[in-house]
């Protein structure tokens, strides 16, 4: 049954006492708003005064909660509740959260595929990415004036295995021509590098070529100085109910994903998925997805390097007379040490299921990442210089299997399915299980498909 319109609502506390009192005028309501609207951002009840009340006193803590009688602006909220900044719980974002409500998936996912082999110049890439990611038909999901995120990752410092600028430009420039507006994107790290923190990620991006003049497109840190500013995302998951994505994700009307394919200690390999879930995650959600990680330092193989300590976030690697030590007690288990180990004397010691926990977390930060685009989204998958460790690494990374080409695809689960099949195929072996023989990749995989995320049915059409 409808309200009747001089019926006192619940926000109205002195209509409530005196129904005879009149209702606030439509620019006192508007006024509102506006003002309920700072509030919400975090500006409080002064954000309210700002807009023009003439009697500030009346909305000191202690005054009667009604509409101020000078300019019946409306009652603030509580003081308490304005001004005391709590920190993001699970429970607290999912209130604000953007929630995944599923959208239709192609079954089989288209999958185009051409064949590069080793040894091709960068030239060939680059033209043949502009050719698979022009098969996406990018004009049905990139409309003019969209805001584009470019996800990619810019290599740390002195790694070599990054998705080179030339290529990345052929994608720009479609966007473009299609009125888009792209921008590069990434998320600072987890571990302590060269990727912290924004400042260092920037120059970090400009160092590898990611500048406006060689990619024709300006590059955005989405989460924040330090990894800090996230946003809490409902989904279903087994693992988790809400995950924590970098806010400005969801200001982006469309996704492009370029990944490099490579190996990974703790997924197996990585490809568009791992580039969702770590790539768009905040700090928070990186740490999240990796605590089921448990260090295991082989003496043996250690050669007490020192690389292990620089990139510990909470220092629990360290050296002392030049021999590693290791304080298990501060671990946070964020696997960093065991990616950058050049001596493989770094393992996860936890028991094989919490190694598939790891790539199920994955699998569910990648549907939380992709869930604002509703299938806005085209991914594009490199399997080129397919190094044993991710782009992450530092330095020294060597190539394990030969090129094989590049996948493209609507579906981030039919793109990466089709990257390993194709790929393992080519090579007649699988090289990521033989390097990791403790981590199946496909779990990620497998999960993200009964997530609801995409399909592993793909056809594959050769380009
Ligand atoms: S990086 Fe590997 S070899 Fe070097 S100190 Fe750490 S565990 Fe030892
Ligand atoms: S020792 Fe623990 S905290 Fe340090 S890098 Fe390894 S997993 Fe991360």
């Amino acid at each position: 049954m409808g309200k009747k319109k001089d019926e006192a609502t619940p926000t109205d506390p002195k209509r409530a006492q005196d129904p005879t009192t009149p209702e606030p005028s439509v620019e006192s309501r508007r006024r509102f708003l506006k003002g309920g609207l700072l509030w919400g951002v975090g500006l409080g009840a002064g954000a309210k005064l700002a807009l023009g009340c003439t009697q500030p006193e009346a909305h000191a803590p202690e005054a009667t909660p009604s509409p101020c009688p000078a300019c019946e602006c409306p009652p603030p909220p509580p003081a308490a509740e304005a001004v005391v900044a709590k920190p993001a719980t699970a429970e607290s974002s999912a209130l604000r959260a953007v929630r995944f409500n599923p959208w239709p998936i192609t079954t089989p996912a288209p999958v185009y595929y051409t064949r590069i082999t080793e040894g091709q110049p960068l030239s060939l890439w680059a033209e043949k990415t502009d050719a698979l990611f022009k098969r996406l038909d990018p004009q049905s999901v990139i409309a003019k004036n969209d805001l584009v995120a470019v996800k990619q990752h810019f290599g740390e410092a002195g790694n070599e295995g990054y998705i080179r600028p030339e290529i990345t430009r052929k994608v720009i420039d479609e966007i473009k021509r299609l009125g888009g507006k792209p921008m590069l994107v990434e998320t600072n790290t987890l571990y302590a590098g060269s990727r912290t923190n924004t400042h260092d990620h920037l120059l970090t991006a400009y160092d590898h070529g990611f500048t406006l003049e060689k990619v024709g497109a300006p590059v955005a840190i989405l989460d924040g100085l330090a990894g800090q500013i996230q946003q809490g995302v409902a989904i279903p998951g087994k693992h988790f109910s809400v995950a924590f994505v970098a806010s400005d994700v969801l200001f982006y009307q469309g996704l492009v994903v370029l990944s490099h394919v490579k190996g990974h200690g703790l997924s197996g390999f990585g490809g568009a998925l791992k580039n969702l879930a770590m790539g768009l995650s905040s700090r928070a959600g990186k740490l999240a997805q990796h605590s089921d990680f448990t260090p295991f330092i082989d003496g043996e193989k250690c050669t007490h390097c020192g690389d292990c300590p620089v990139w510990c976030p909470p220092g629990s690697l360290h050296m002392r007379n030049e021999r590693l030590q290791f304080d298990e007690t501060t671990c946070i288990g964020c696997g960093q040490c065991l990616t950058v180990c050049r001596y493989g004397a770094i393992q996860n010691q936890s028991p094989r299921t919490e190694a598939n926990a790891f790539m199920e977390k994955m699998a569910e930060y990648a549907l939380a990442a992709a869930a604002h685009f509703q299938g806005k989204a085209l991914y594009v998958n490199l399997v080129n210089h397919v190094s044993k460790r991710c782009d992450c690494a530092r330095g020294d990374n060597p190539v394990m299997a030969p090129d094989v080409g590049i996948f493209a695809s609507r579906d981030p689960v039919a793109v990466d399915q089709a990257s390993l099949d194709i790929s393992r195929t080519v090579w007649g072996k699988d090289p990521f299980h033989q390097l990791y023989p403790g981590v199946d990749g496909e779990v990620t995989i497998q999960h993200a498909a009964k997530l609801g995320l995409g399909t592993t049915q793909y056809t594959l059409i050769e380009v």
